[in-house]
């Protein structure tokens, strides 16, 4: 009876080391699992040169975005070949992944000063950004390492604005401005001047109207660093897609929705 036993249990270890030793990747189990966004799943990807990323129930798989490749087009993982250079909203064909882990360490204030509206809803409008103020010619610099993707003038509401892409999967804009330091498509170094602030567009008094995006949905700034001293809460921020839905509907359906 007791050498019975003693083949079972060796049989049964050496069936767990036999388990264990099997080389499988978890990218692997995922990419197998009828993925129909398996492109997201970079295989050979180093760890260590990951800034971004999330198991996403959407896509069932990891969404990894490779760091700084100036070549490339910003968290392409994300936005696919989408570069659109004429409107900050630009992405009603693409998913967006239910929640994303975003790399916000490298974040630089865009412009010291007193924050003089909040993001939120405004009498006749909802406002997507806050309001820095600044007085006219001061120096406006790039939240985080990107690319420029619109630099325009929208005499109604955002005066010359600009749009970054980063690299962490964020956009952020810039409004207001009086002059622009920075060209077309060009890179940018988190904190390096890309504008001149100003009152250009829909404003009352020289002031940077900044905010961040997700794959084209607004972000409280908020949530991201604090509006006394415009500092970071954290060098992560989790978006939630489900936090922004009812926004995004009120989004769609607002026709003033780009005022100042
Ligand atoms: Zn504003």
């Amino acid at each position: 009876m007791n050498l019975i036993k003693f083949f079972i249990i060796s049989f049964l270890v050496a069936l767990s080391f036999f388990i264990f030793s099997v080389d499988v990747r978890a990218e692997d189990l995922l990419i197998n699992n009828n993925n129909k966004k398996q492109d997201f799943v970079n295989k050979n990807i180093n760890v260590k040169n990951l800034t971004s990323s999330v198991f996403n129930p959407t896509f069932n798989s990891f969404i990894f975005l490779k760091k700084n490749q100036e070549n490339e087009l910003p968290a392409s993982e994300l936005y696919e070949e989408s570069w659109n250079t004429n409107f900050l909203k630009a992405y009603s064909n693409i998913t967006v992944p239910d929640s994303f882990s975003i790399d916000v360490s490298g974040f630089v204030v865009p412009i010291s000063g007193k924050v003089t509206s909040p993001y939120g809803f405004r009498k006749n409008h909802f406002h997507y950004g806050i309001d820095i103020k600044l007085k006219e010619g001061d120096t406006i610099r790039a939240a985080f390492d990107g690319k420029v993707r619109v630099m325009k003038f929208d005499h109604k509401g955002y005066g010359y604005f600009l749009v970054l892409r980063h690299y962490n999967g964020l956009e952020t804009v810039y409004g207001h401005l009086s002059e622009f330091l920075v060209t077309q498509n060009g890179n940018v170094k988190a904190g390096q001047p890309i504008a001149l602030g100003g009152i250009t567009g829909h404003s009352c008094g020289a002031h940077l109207h900044f905010e961040f995006r997700f794959l084209g949905d607004a972000i409280n700034p908020a949530e991201i660093i604090y509006l006394d001293g415009l500092s970071l809460k954290d060098n992560k921020f989790v978006y939630i897609k489900n936090k922004y839905e009812n926004q995004c509907h009120f989004e769609m359906s607002s026709l003033k929705n780009s005022k100042s």
